[in-house]
């Protein structure tokens, strides 16, 4: 092949996503898999959302409305702010790509933790900008050393709060510390894509300190605790001017029709929200005690996940339960060996999993570490 690729493509790893859940099944010869390895809301999606979407269905001839008016509106009273401090993406990821396209030049570096979502780092690789991780310490973002890695060449700082994949979260008053340390020509992405599952007083949404901190971008999505992961909708929150730079960069008909009016109706159903928040504390909870008295730890999380310390290849641990139809995510690429990270689902999604895991640990070896 003669085609040209610049080096700094050539030099992204590939997302990798999982297999669809009927393939695997297919594959492996299993009936009703029960997939908790991507934080989807186990409820489905919100029914009035749903069916905001069914009424929707004959309106697919034409384009979105461009400016995403409605949803605009909506999530501008719902979050307290003007509507022109919103940017909406398809899916948030979209969101982190305006950025990266907006203010990223070739060379620049965009500091990061290690492990975070994929995702950073490969947007930052695109516009041929240079990812620059800083390692977890005791597993939560190591603020101080992110702030000292910042220099001259960087456009962007990733902050995910909570954290994926291991759920904790930055209380406010170090949050705040962290971005006094930041310099405001430096914009801060802060990632609350699990914010609706937080129960800590202590933490505070970048939302309310938006006002102090003018570099702040606030990562909010619609496919976690609002179910709507498949229709892709998210949104960042930012003052006007860096807004006015997003748009610029923004594809005109980036939020299609369903997800605009999706969107719309899962904000106004409190109901299915509540719903979720709780299916996801009591499934923690029950997790945690079950796991407890198996002899293992779950982590705390303010998420609906949480990391799972199986005290041996965490690698073999998701391959066996695979094979009993029960998929969960393994954490060997992300710098936690003996980890697996479990999305908590419903009740009997919950049970399958962990009569998979107590099936499956009798025939893998613990290791000594
Ligand atoms: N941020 C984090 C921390 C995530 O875990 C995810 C999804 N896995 C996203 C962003 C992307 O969300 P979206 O579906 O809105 O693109």
């Amino acid at each position: 092949m003669q085609i040209c690729v610049p080096e700094f493509i050539r030099a992204i790893d590939p997302y990798v996503p999982g297999k669809p859940l009927e393939e695997l099944e297919r594959e492996y010869g299993l009936k009703q898999a029960v997939k908790l390895a991507s934080n989807e809301n186990p409820l489905g999606p919100s029914p009035k959302a749903l069916d905001a979407m069914q009424k929707a269905l004959f309106k697919l001839h034409r384009y979105p409305d461009g400016s995403a008016y409605y949803l605009t509106q909506a999530l501008a009273r719902h979050l307290g702010v003007t509507p022109d401090c919103l940017v909406l993406g398809n899916g948030s990821d979209d969101v982190i790509a305006m950025a990266v396209r907006a203010f990223m030049r070739m060379g620049d570096r965009a500091v990061m933790p290690h492990p975070a979502f994929l995702m950073y780092d490969i947007l930052v690789k695109t516009a041929g900008g240079v990812a620059v991780p800083v390692p977890l310490r005791n597993m939560d973002l190591d603020l101080d050393s992110m702030v000292s890695a910042v220099d001259g060449e960087t456009r962007l700082v990733f902050v995910t709060n909570p954290n994926n994949p291991t759920g904790r979260f930055i209380a406010e008053e170090k949050l705040c510390a962290f971005l006094d340390a930041i310099p405001s020509s430096v914009l801060v992405m802060l990632d609350e894509a699990y914010v609706e599952f937080v129960k800590k007083e202590n933490y505070h949404s970048g939302i309310s300190l938006l006002d102090r901190y003018p570099n702040l971008i606030v990562l909010r999505t619609f496919s976690k605790a609002y179910g709507l992961a498949g229709i892709r909708v998210g949104y960042g929150v930012m003052a006007p001017e860096v807004a006015g730079w997003l748009h610029r960069v923004r594809q005109p008909f980036n939020v299609n029709i369903l997800a605009q009016v999706g969107a719309c109706a899962a904000l106004e159903d409190v109901a299915f929200l509540e719903k979720t928040r709780e299916v996801v504390a009591e499934g923690k909870a029950w997790f945690q005690e079950r796991l407890a008295a198996m002899g293992l730890t779950a982590h705390p999380s303010e998420a609906n996940f949480f990391l799972v310390d199986v005290r041996r290849e965490g690698r073999k641990v998701f391959d066996a339960m695979l094979r009993k139809g029960v998929i969960v995510r393994s954490m060997h690429g992300y710098g936690f060996p003996r980890c697996i990270r479990i999305t908590v689902g419903l009740r009997e999604e919950n049970e399958k999993c962990l009569a998979a895991l107590d099936a499956v640990l009798g025939d893998i070896p613990e290791d000594e570490g």
